[in-house]
């Protein structure tokens, strides 16, 4: 049995609602149907029951006043690591690489997160993404340790649903330190046994997995690093496992050089090659950044359907790369987009990401790599799609009334031609007004329901001392 939503949430799901006025509602789907114009949005019980233009209040409907308006999906973030909320600039990380910054940034720290401390990040980092128009967390989450951290996995079930945000709990977490990176060994963690890994991922799915096609709460198995943190004879044994139980596979895959040259030296294959030959491929599988990937390991990503996140601005900042995403969209990988962690990114907001992710390519490879259509299909149903939620990501019939309101009513707006493509041209500051999840009121008037800002900054300058220190 899971654990029944609160008296509380469940009858935030019910209200019926119209979201009235738009300039521009974006479907998040592909190609033609991208765009619905300016149409009205009935919701029902949760879900969207209506899309059409000049729609009538009914006598029990709550009418959302959404002109000078333009109307996205909640965005899907497909990778995320919240407990690094507390962990922004950060000056000895801040002009390092991928090892260097593991070892400057988050290790030295993973200690000092008290369960409290956890949890101001967490509420951080949900609120920021929410104030994007964020409305579903992929949260890669690996403060796990041998005898702690089970309680860790609840407080971020607890946090996500206090602030309405849908939250797949990617639990993450090694069984091996001789392996890891050397900045991790020198916290002097000790790693939990395989035993203690599958056994909370046993519990977490049974108190939490809501395996309907828009459930607010998932588990997915997600050791970090698939050549770091488990021998490799347990990675099939794992990915059994998570089968045997309908769960989602995801782990970081070739964020960088360093780490294909690793593959290269001590297995003699690429990564994708590795985990296919640990049968960590489908489309019940998706990576994290794929950056160094050949057209070979390209072509098995599309041919066997397993996904990908995307995550822009935190490879920048790492001077990681760019991810070949052009390439694997034209292949058939199915493709999403994540902030990751703040740590290495300072921004944890979609729309900044995904005005990145529209540029950044162009840059690279010419106007025509990416549109705003497409980057916003990959920021929502294809964030669905990898995580396995078809219910959200598309603002349609029958979905579920996952909206992010995007006020563009400002003189920053004033000159657009085509006012639907703000958000992702325009990037930040693009202000959100409103966010539903399930029909769920998050986000009214910029303002993220149920939260104590001026409380949640004394903590977080609090935890701050302990993190600087
Ligand atoms: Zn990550």
């Amino acid at each position: 049995m899971t654990t029944p939503l609160s008296p509380s949430l469940r009858h935030a799901l019910q209200g019926n609602l119209l979201v009235r006025g738009a300039a521009a509602v974006m479907t998040g789907r592909a190609g033609a149907a991208a765009r619905a114009g300016a149409v009205d949005i009935r919701i029902r019980d949760g879900r969207i029951a209506e899309l059409a233009a000049g729609l009538v209040p009914g006598a029990d409907e709550t009418v959302i006043d959404a002109t000078g308006c333009v109307v996205y999906p909640g965005w899907v973030n497909t990778h995320h690591h919240l407990f690094q909320n507390l962990l922004k600039a950060v000056p000895a990380g801040m002009n390092a690489d991928l090892q260097d910054w593991l070892a400057s940034v988050p290790y030295p720290r993973l200690a000092r997160f008290t369960p409290d401390l956890f949890r101001t990040a967490v509420r951080l980092g949900i609120a920021e993404l929410l104030l994007s128009g964020t409305t579903t967390c992929a949260d890669h989450h690996y403060l796990y340790h041998h005898g702690h951290g089970a309680e860790t996995g609840d407080a971020l079930f607890e946090e996500a649903e206090a602030l309405g945000m849908r939250l797949v709990l990617c639990r993450g977490g090694a069984i091996q330190s001789a392996g890891d990176h050397p900045g991790m060994r020198a916290t002097a963690l000790v790693p939990e046994t395989l035993d203690e890994m599958l056994g909370d991922i046993e519990r977490l799915k049974a108190r939490y997995h809501d395996a309907a096609p828009d459930g607010l709460r998932r588990v997915a198995v997600a050791p970090t690093t698939p050549t770091f943190s488990l021998p490799p004879v347990l990675l099939r044994e794992v990915a059994g496992f998570a089968r045997g139980m309908g769960l989602r596979l995801h782990t970081h895959l070739s964020e960088t050089d360093n780490y294909v040259r690793f593959c290269a030296e001590k297995y003699r294959c690429t990564p994708v090659q590795f985990v296919a030959d640990h049968d960590w491929l489908g489309p019940d599988v998706w990576f994290a950044h794929l950056v160094t990937v050949t057209p070979d390991e390209i072509r098995l990503l599309g041919s066997t359907g397993t996904g990908m996140a995307h995550c822009p601005v935190s490879n920048a900042r790492l001077g990681s790369g760019i991810a070949p995403v052009r390439a694997m969209a034209d292949a058939g990988v199915p493709v999403s987009i994540g902030v990751d962690g703040v740590a290495s990114n300072e921004s944890g907001s979609m729309v900044h990401e995904a005005n990145f992710a529209w540029l950044v390519h162009r840059a690279l490879g010419g106007a025509a790599q990416t549109r705003v259509e497409e980057v916003i299909h990959w920021g929502t149903a294809g964030g669905a799609q990898v995580l396995g939620l078809p219910g959200v990501g598309t603002l349609a019939p029958g979905q579920s009334a996952d909206l992010a309101i995007y006020e563009v009513g400002g003189l920053r707006f004033a000159g657009f031609h085509d006012i639907a493509t703000a958000p992702v041209a325009a990037g930040e500051p693009t202000p959100v007004r409103d966010v539903f999840v399930r029909g769920r009121h998050v986000v009214r008037q910029g303002e993220v329901v149920g939260l104590d800002v001026d409380k949640l900054r004394r903590e977080a300058r609090a935890a701050l001392e302990v993190l600087m220190a």
